[in-house]
């Protein structure tokens, strides 16, 4: 499976020791790995002079690692905290690191469906949202917050979920990409969190961006960032038309679709493929390319729409 993605899958990070990655960045991976989240958690501080800094995606609440995170900045004042997304494994330490330092929380807002619940629809990853998480300060796309000697942007990135939010590092011309873009695997995409309209047009916006290198929410860095963001592009694009050609051999669940896609799949990530077949489905639905009866939904029978007759 994605093959055509120059993937890079190594990891030189140990569980809650800080790291430098990058000028004024370090890392502090949290002991969370598995199949979603790989080695575990990227938690950042990003402070030039070591005085005073802000920690972008405090993890999961695990005291372990909001201990390590703490120690990691003993003698200094954490004075932002930035949030890229509402999962569980990203957000849920903000309120004891913001009750441990005072500092303020910045993230683009509490976590939002992307479309409505259809009716009788559930929601198949649930667990994975931190519901309880709110920002102190609200962003929008473009907004500029600055501390002690560093400068982040905005940049939202709706798609893995709708409230994602990358943050441009100015000094260091890095983009902390959150789960939005990542180096060792390709991003979940699961209505009714997420959407594949808003993950490819997220795709494109950084594609028009130039920096080269992208730290991610979990595993190594991106490098050459702008050229992986496009091969992600062609990525989706190839997964979607795998899907049609399936579609063009006669209607089809999605079980099916997922078994004619999907070559050598990990089982513990089948349902988040049906998930991700889903996701494409409703975009293409949306599009007049592919239809089903009522709401495209999981247990849906999907089929191509005929193209009308070219005029007589
Ligand atoms: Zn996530």
């Amino acid at each position: 499976m994605s093959d055509d993605i120059p993937f890079n899958k190594n990891f030189e990070f140990e569980p809650d020791r800080p790291t430098p990655v990058a000028p004024g960045v370090r890392a502090v991976v949290a002991n969370n790995p598995g199949p979603f989240t790989f080695k575990g958690t990227m938690s950042y501080i990003i402070g030039i002079g070591r005085g005073k800094v802000a920690i972008l995606d405090p993890g999961p609440d695990d005291d372990a690692h909001i201990a390590a995170l703490l120690d990691a900045v003993r003698g200094e004042t954490v004075s932002h905290i930035f949030v890229t997304h509402t999962h569980r494994d990203h957000s849920p330490a903000a309120p004891k690191i913001k009750a441990a330092t005072g500092a303020t929380i910045y993230a683009q807002g509490p976590h939002r469906l992307a479309r409505p619940l259809h009716t009788g629809e559930t929601r198949r990853l649930d667990a994975s949202a931190d519901m309880d998480f709110r920002p102190d300060i609200a962003l929008a796309d473009g907004d500029i917050v600055s501390g002690d000697g560093w400068t982040l942007e905005a940049v939202t990135t709706p798609g893995h979920t709708a409230n994602h939010m990358a943050f441009a590092f100015k000094e260091s011309d890095l983009l902390f990409s959150g789960d939005h873009v990542m180096a060792w695997s390709t991003t979940i995409v699961a209505p009714p969190d997420g959407a594949m309209s808003d993950y490819m047009a997220s795709l494109e916006k950084l594609s028009r961006r130039t920096e080269p290198l992208y730290l991610p929410g979990h595993g190594g860095r991106v490098g050459e960032a702008p050229r992986y963001v496009r091969h992600l592009i062609r990525h989706r694009l190839a997964r979607e038309a795998s899907i049609l050609y399936r579609l063009g051999k006669g209607a089809a669940d999605i079980p099916t679709v997922v078994k004619a896609v999907y070559i050598g799949l990990d089982p513990r990530l089948a349902g988040a493929a049906a998930l991700s077949v889903l996701a494409h489905l409703e975009d293409l639905v949306v599009r007049g390319v592919v239809a089903t009866d009522g709401p495209p939904s999981i247990g849906s029978i999907y089929r191509l729409v005929e193209p009308p007759l070219p005029a007589a």
